[in-house]
């Protein structure tokens, strides 16, 4: 179902009204965390204006360790939705666990992260219910058993699938990870499905994310997500690589004119 060589035509995916895929470009950005009622609604309003069309905000954080801060969980799901209705920009949210897709109900974009790319069960959930999906590329794992993934959501009857290329493990080090822009390319020609680009997460460095956005859009990518936070240096988790409103309203302002010289519509 996600092979391009079945449906040689771009997928256009639409959450909530923001199309993605097949000339439509969109940006999601917002912090990684969700943190308090004003923390999310500030950040919303500011994305908002600078630009993006969705807005990101975590609840459920897959940390590396137990004693991070795992997120506001239902509570921040309730801030982030508050945070929807003072802009009305569609919601983007992680989801850890098939139990927790009730309080998914009213998600516009679900995203299964990097961590749970092959957790298959999540999947096939997903896969059953109606709502768009964002898939993370998984920390290590090739193309082929990325659009596989994809195929385990489509199989259960859900084919809108966006998928995101967020960085890979490989040997370098002073980065968080390496972006796989090659890989965007040729996804682009493995599958018909949209294919987002998370720099911020890619590399680990707010200092970088500038360019390696600019060149995601360069090398195709239907859209970008990028951490924005009000307080970067205060963030409770992922604010070294986290722009700062201004900041992204910079960057957007090049994107927008990037986009367009591409032929494709923000
Ligand atoms: C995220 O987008 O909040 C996130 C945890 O990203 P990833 O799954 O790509 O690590
Ligand atoms: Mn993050």
């Amino acid at each position: 179902k996600a092979n391009r060589k079945f449906h040689p035509d771009d997928s256009v995916i639409d959450v909530d009204g923001v199309k993605i895929g097949g000339g439509s470009f969109a940006v999601i950005a917002g912090p990684c965390s969700i943190e308090s009622e004003e923390q999310i609604t500030y950040c919303a309003q500011r994305v908002k204006a600078a630009g993006a069309s969705l807005l990101r905000g975590g609840a459920f954080k897959p940390r590396t360790s137990p004693y991070s801060f795992q997120g506001m969980r239902s509570e921040g799901l309730d801030l982030l939705k508050l945070a929807r209705r003072a802009t009305g920009a569609p919601i983007v949210t992680e989801i850890m666990n098939t139990e927790h897709l009730p309080l998914f109900e009213n998600v516009d974009l679900i995203q299964v992260g990097a961590r749970n790319m092959q957790n298959f069960e999540l999947l096939k959930a997903v896969g059953r219910q109606n709502k768009p999906v964002l898939l993370k590329r998984g920390l290590a794992n090739t193309l082929e058993e990325f659009v596989m993934s994809a195929e385990y959501i489509m199989a259960e009857g859900n084919e809108n699938v966006i998928l995101c290329e967020r960085g890979i493990r490989t040997f370098e080090t002073s980065m968080r990870n390496t972006l796989d822009l090659a890989g965007v390319v040729m996804l682009h020609k493995m599958t018909h499905l949209p294919v987002i680009v998370d720099p911020s997460h890619a590399c680990g460095h707010a200092w970088m994310v500038p360019e390696l956005a600019k060149a995601a859009v360069a090398a195709g990518a239907d859209g970008l997500m990028i951490e924005v936070h009000n307080n970067p240096a205060k963030a409770k988790c992922d604010g070294a690589q986290s722009l700062t409103p201004d900041q992204f309203d910079e960057l957007m302002q090049f994107i927008g004119k990037e986009v367009e010289f591409f032929g494709k519509k923000l």
